[in-house]
Order: structure tokens, then C-alpha cells, then sequence
């Protein structure tokens, strides 16, 4: 909602459809409507000429058209590029675009990749991650999460086909606008990307882990898990007091009982907090105990070496001990994969350009932040 109107690319096609109806207009205006929006990619309503001059300015009085817009990419057309965005409100979010060569959270290697956010900051303050830093500020409404695709895709002229919920912000924290958004992804009259190439990555919200399970999407679901025991969870993940390790498990087998869609295990190698033999033992058992309830979801185990953060005091683990983690989960059987690839630079994860951006171009301060760093 925006000055009582209703922005039209939060809406689902029924929704539109009644829309439409109360503007005295036969239904099937709203697929010539969804066919603008989500194919051709009209920007206004003005560009949507098949409708009627009166109807145009009907539409316009009615919804919003929301928009995001680029104020900074940075990298190249064959690597990670990350894009900065300013909403209308002048919030500041990010995403990612992935080329297609690495393989990610199992989609295959030819897929472009984007990681997208869904809330503007985030309330629960991982202490090794850039999007906590600042607090939480709002959430995303589902026309802003669709829009990071839909800008992105503009901006870089390539499809993508594969989404990730991993940028800032919780998105099982946002549960109504994240479902909303995914279903506008889903559907044939939306984006049109299957549901099994779109992953949601969460802290660990047990609760809202067994309501997507309850949901029909069979979209897939990335843990962050970090730590194999509540003494190293507890160091890095305030979440962790609320949902423990036993709490989240039992989320997870609740998931992989519902669900047939693969589960991940993210897990950020992090020097000296919880890259130990004794962590990786406990992870593998983890993740066996979970594949072993799971009669039809397989399990996985995703080891990525921490990004750096300006300003926070943890580091990536040695190449060795990177390996040797890995080798303990193989041994045990446990699919599990390292990222190896370079450009850790440009590939740090996402709330880290936000923040540079922040620090060195100070635009106006926000009240919370301003509040904060008096
Ligand atoms: N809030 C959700 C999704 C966004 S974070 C979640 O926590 O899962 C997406 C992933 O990036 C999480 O696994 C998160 O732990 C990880 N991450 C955050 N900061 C990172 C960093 N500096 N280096 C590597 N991964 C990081
Ligand atoms: Fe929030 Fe996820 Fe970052 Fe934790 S890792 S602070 S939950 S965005």
C-alpha cells in the first residue's frame, strides 16, 4: 500500500482478476495485465497500449508501480555481480546475480543464479554477518522482492533461473510477503521458475520451518546452521537462545516429513569458532539422523569459507583446515561441498555493499541509525 493505493505486482492473480472486476472490466483483462507486468516488462501502465486510454489512468489511480533502482553494481558481466538498490522510500537493499558456472544449492551449472533480500536489515544479529550490523529497519513488501529479479534481469540482459533467498534479512521473519513473492515467482502467469530452483534460507526459526513445511510450494529450504552444538551456536547466533539446536532439528524433521524437496545444511567455516573435528562429527550426525527420518528429501551439507566483514573480528580457516572438515563429513557418507571459488572480494555475502556504501557516502541518516550512533 502506498498512499491507499495497492501495489500491483504484490498481488496474485485472483486477487488482480477481482481487481480488475471492480473497475467494471471483464476478467481476462487481468491476464493482458500479468502479461505486461511479468513478460513484457512495461514499467508504467502508460506502456501497457492494448488497454484503453480511460482504463490506463483507471489502473493508475488505483495501484502503485512500484519500482527499485540501481545506484551501484559492482563487478563484471562474468562474475558475481552485485547489485545496490534504493526503494521509493530511499531504503537501501541488495542482490546478487551468480553466473552460470559454479554449481549452487544443487542447481545445475548452466543456471544464473540471483541471491535476493527480503527485509531491510535484519533483527537478528548473527554476530559474523554485515546485514545484522545495522539493526533491522523494515521488511520488504512481495512487489520489492519480485522487483530485485525483475531489475536485475533488466540490468544485466541475462534469464535467470534460479533464486535464492539469501540476502538480507530473515525471510521466515517475513512469512506473508515472502510466500506471496514466491508464489508471483512460481506461477506461469508470474515469472514462471520452478518451484525446486527457488531455495529460502533461514537463522534457524523453528516455528515458521514446520509452517513452510505445511505449505504445498515445494520450494527448497537452506538451514544456517553454523554450529553442530548450542556452546558454538549460542557465540555467533542470538537465535539460538530462542530456537536451540534440538528445537531446530526437530523443525527440520518435521520439514523433511512434509516435504520432498532437498534441505541443506549452510555452514560457514569460521576460524577457530567452529571449524573443529569435533564440529564436523557432530554436523555429520546431524545431517545422517535427518536423511535417515527423511524417507523422501535428501540432505546436504553446504561448507562455505567465511567472507571478511569490515570492522568484525572473524577470519576463514586455513585451506587444510577447510579440506579436513570436508573429508570428515565425506567420510561419514554426508553429501557435502566447499566453496572454493575465488573473487572473495566481490563474492562477499550479501549486506556487505550496503554498508560500504553507508560508511563512505553517509546519505541522510536514517532515525533508527541516527538514534544509534549518537
Ligand atoms: N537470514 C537468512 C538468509 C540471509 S543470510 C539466514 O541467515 O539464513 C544468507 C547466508 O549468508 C546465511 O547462511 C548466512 O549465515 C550467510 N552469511 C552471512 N554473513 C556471511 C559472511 N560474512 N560470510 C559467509 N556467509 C555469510
Ligand atoms: Fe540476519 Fe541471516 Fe545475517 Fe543472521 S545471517 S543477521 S539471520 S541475515
Amino acid at each position: 500500500m502506498d498512499n491507499g493505493k495497492i501495489e500491483i505486482k504484490s498481488l496474485l492473480f485472483d486477487e488482480l482478476r477481482e481487481k480488475v472486476r471492480e473497475l467494471g472490466e471483464p476478467g481476462y483483462r487481468a491476464r493482458q495485465i500479468a502479461d505486461w507486468l511479468y513478460q513484457k516488462r512495461a514499467q508504467s501502465f502508460n506502456d501497457m497500449t492494448d488497454l484503453s486510454r480511460g482504463l490506463r489512468a483507471q489502473l493508475d489511480e488505483t495501484f502503485s508501480f512500484g519500482r527499485v533502482d540501481i545506484v551501484r553494481v559492482l563487478g563484471s558481466r562474468d562474475t558475481t555481480r552485485k547489485f545496490l538498490f534504493r526503494l521509493a522510500d530511499g531504503n537501501l537493499i541488495e542482490s546478487v546475480l551468480i553466473p552460470a558456472s559454479p554449481a549452487l544449492y544443487g542447481a545445475k551449472s548452466d543456471r544464473r543464479t540471483i541471491c535476493i533480500s527480503t527485509q531491510v536489515g535484519c533483527a537478528y544479529g548473527c554476530k559474523f554477518c554485515a546485514s545484522g550490523l545495522e539493526g533491522f529497519t523494515r521488511n520488504l513488501g512481495a512487489n520489492e522482492i519480485v522487483d530485485q529479479i525483475i531489475a536485475v534481469e533488466r540490468a544485466s540482459g541475462q534469464k535467470i533461473d534460479n533464486i535464492v533467498f539469501m540476502g538480507m534479512g530473515e525471510p521466515l521473519a517475513n512469512f506473508e510477503q515472502l510466500m506471496r513473492a514466491i508464489r508471483i515467482i512460481n506461477a506461469p502467469w508470474g515469472l514462471g521458475i520452478g518451484a525446486r530452483h527457488i531455495t529460502v534460507s533461514t537463522s534457524g526459526l523453528a516455528p515458521q520451518i514446520r509452517r513452510l513445511a505445511d505449505e504445498p510450494l515445494q520450494s527448497r529450504l537452506a538451514i544456517s546452521l553454523h554450529g553442530a552444538t548450542d556452546e558454538v551456536r549460542d557465540q555467533i547466533m542470538p537465535i539460538n537462545r530462542r530456537y536451540n539446536v534440538a528445537d531446530l532439528l526437530s523443525a527440520c524433521d518435521y520439514y523433511a516429513s512434509h516435504k520432498k524437496q532437498r534441505l541443506t545444511f549452510e555452514y560457514i567455516l569460521i576460524a577457530d569458532v567452529n571449524d573443529t573435528d569435533d564440529q564436523a562429527h557432530l554436523l555429520a550426525k546431524h545431517a545422517r539422523r535427518l536423511s535417515e527420518h527423511a524417507r523422501r528429501l535428501s540432505v546436504k551439507v553446504n561448507l562455505i569459507p567465511y567472507n571478511t566483514v569490515e570492522g568484525l573480528p572473524w577470519s576463514r580457516p586455513s585451506r587444510n583446515r577447510q579440506e579436513k572438515f570436508l573429508s570428515i563429513l565425506r567420510a561419514k557418507g554426508i553429501a557435502a561441498t566447499l566453496r572454493r571459488e575465488k573473487g572473495h572480494d566481490i563474492d562477499a555475502a550479501c549486506g556487505q555493499l550496503r554498508l560500504q556504501t553507508k560508511r563512505h557516502h553517509r546519505p541522510p541518516l536514517h532515525p533508527q541509525n541516527f538514534l544509534r550512533e549518537a
